[in-house]
């Protein structure tokens, strides 16, 4: 920016003639200095005085929020306005590969083609490669509006040092309802941003609050599962499976349980979920698998068995095969005594790697089980070459097999054709999520092996028989009672 390009900008915002003289201070030292560092020290003393960005010549952080805190204390009924936030994707890149110079020009360009988008709007660089704009909309004009049309005016390429360069933006946007607190805005905008950001960039999202408070919710539990996990405070429980035969216990499932002392109970599907996108579910796999098999270890029958579940990540691991190996020395467990479940979907993922690692698993003695078979729409007949022992039939398969007896009838061909299927392959086929004797009754005559539900007991903290429903309701033996003695 030039001093006349500032004394423009004094008298557009309502000053009668532009400062005869501008009074400056000098850093110390500053004895003898040349016109030209002179009138740079002075051009910028101005700027910062009008509250411009020496580089761009837009507005700066603090001449943007003052800006902001006029629209924002606006009274309802006036006009609507929205707040933006920008970041360049791969500024870096360019001042790297390019050179500082590039670099600027590159801000340069980025804040006129902002204006160029939004034609009325203040704009403003924050700081770094991040920009602002707080547009009024005009009538009919939407927040998505404005949004799009900036992230595609700087999809397009530009000309720097000499190449055209293509250096996409992601836009975070907010709408600013009257009397709103502007430090609030610029979070929520802010939040939108970042939303952004991770739906892979060159892309604008619009700030709602149930995100902001999903994405709260989320920070908070990652950061207590962490300290969770480094201090070992998660538990597991334990569920049983049993033969529906002999009605006796052959198995274990092993399933993770979280009270946090400040957040409270937390569900499974909730932190193994945050645990796997922030990649901890390694972390907390090792911790639970070693605690479920010497658990095992402690344990009396010589044949019970135990499920551990496993996510995609942890299969992905390279340490895996060596730290089962370990575990199974250090309890000295014998191999087929491990369960290792994999759902459809983490193994239905091309991956050489996985299915090399299954194998591993799998020439050690481990047994794999494929959980929630029948919640995807993996037909059987893709996994075949993964080293599977057990289909676990999903929760939805089992809960239509009580009812009318019509449904139970159609939807039972279904389930026998599945299980017939498993055993010409060699499966054994385990139901899960039984809570009526009808359930399990349907499931015995199709040849079913082994049951797992709330009818033959909840997940408990101990490897030992369990209430059952029948139990609690005195009815005749459950089917633990069987095979306690
Ligand atoms: P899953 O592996 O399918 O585990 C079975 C889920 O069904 C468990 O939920 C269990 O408590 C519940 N359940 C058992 N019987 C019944 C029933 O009769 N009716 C109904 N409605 N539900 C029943 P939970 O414990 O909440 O676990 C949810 C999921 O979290 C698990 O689904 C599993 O995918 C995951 N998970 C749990 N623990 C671990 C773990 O240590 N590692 C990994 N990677 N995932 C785990
Ligand atoms: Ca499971
Ligand atoms: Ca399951």
């Amino acid at each position: 920016m030039t001093v006349a390009d500032a004394a423009g900008l004094a008298a557009a915002r309502g000053k009668d003639r532009w400062a005869d003289a501008v009074v400056v201070s000098l850093p110390d030292g500053f004895g003898t200095v040349s016109a030209a560092t002179l009138f740079k020290h002075v051009t910028e003393e101005l700027a910062d005085q009008l509250s411009i960005d020496h580089l761009t010549g837009a507005f700066n952080r603090r001449g943007f929020l003052q800006r902001l805190e006029e629209t924002a204390s606006r009274k309802p009924g006036d006009v609507e306005s929205v707040l933006l936030l920008l970041d360049l994707d791969g500024f870096k890149l360019v001042n790297d590969a390019l050179g500082h110079q590039a670099g600027d020009d590159l801000l340069r360009s980025c804040a006129r083609r902002i204006a160029r988008a939004l034609p009325g709007a203040v704009v403003a660089r924050m700081g770094g490669d991040e920009f602002a704009a707080l547009l009024t909309l005009e009538t009919g004009m939407t927040p998505e509006g404005a949004a799009l049309s900036l992230v595609q005016q700087l999809a397009l390429s530009t000309p720097i040092a000499g190449t055209e360069v293509v250096v996409p933006a992601s836009v975070g946007v907010v709408a600013i309802p009257p009397g709103s607190d502007p430090r609030n805005l610029i979070h929520q905008a802010d939040v939108a941003l970042y939303r952004a950001k991770g739906a892979g960039k060159n892309c604008y999202r619009v700030f709602d609050a149930q995100t902001s408070d999903d994405l709260e919710r989320q920070l908070l539990v990652s950061q207590e599962l962490r300290h969770a996990v480094d201090n070992n405070l998660l538990q597991l429980h334990y569920q049983p499976v049993v033969d529906l035969d002999s009605a006796r216990v052959v198995a274990f499932e092993a399933l993770a349980r979280w009270n946090s002392p400040t957040i409270g109970a937390v569900s499974p599907d909730e932190f193994i979920g945050l645990a796997e996108q922030t990649g901890l579910i390694v972390r907390l796999g090792q911790v639970l698998l070693g605690q479920a098999m010497h658990r095992l270890a402690g344990c009396s029958d010589p044949e019970l068995k135990i499920h551990v579940n496993m996510s995609r990540r942890e299969l992905q691991h390279p340490d895996l095969v060596r730290r089962t190996k370990q575990l199974l020395r250090d309890t000295d467990l014998d191999p087929t005594r491990l369960v290792i479940e994999v759902t459809e979907t983490s193994v239905a993922v091309d991956s050489r790697q996985m299915i090399a690692t299954l194998h591993h698993l799998s020439d050690l003695g481990v047994r794999i089980a494929l959980d929630d078979f029948g919640a995807g729409a993996t037909a059987l007949s893709n996994l075949w070459h993964f080293p599977l022992d057990i289909v676990k039939l999903d929760r939805s398969l089992v809960a239509p097999l009580v009812g009318p007896a019509s449904r139970v009838r159609s939807h039972g061909a279904r389930v026998q054709a599945i299980i017939d299927l498993c055993h010409a392959h060699d499966l054994v086929v385990t139901a899960e999520g039984v809570e009526h004797p009808e359930q399990a009754d349907v499931l015995r005559t199709f040849g079913c092996d082994y049951a797992q539900g709330w009818y033959f007991g909840r997940p408990n903290a101990s490897l030992g028989p369990t209430q059952t429903h029948r139990a609690e309701l005195a009815e005749p033996p459950s089917p633990l009672g069987l095979l306690a003695g």
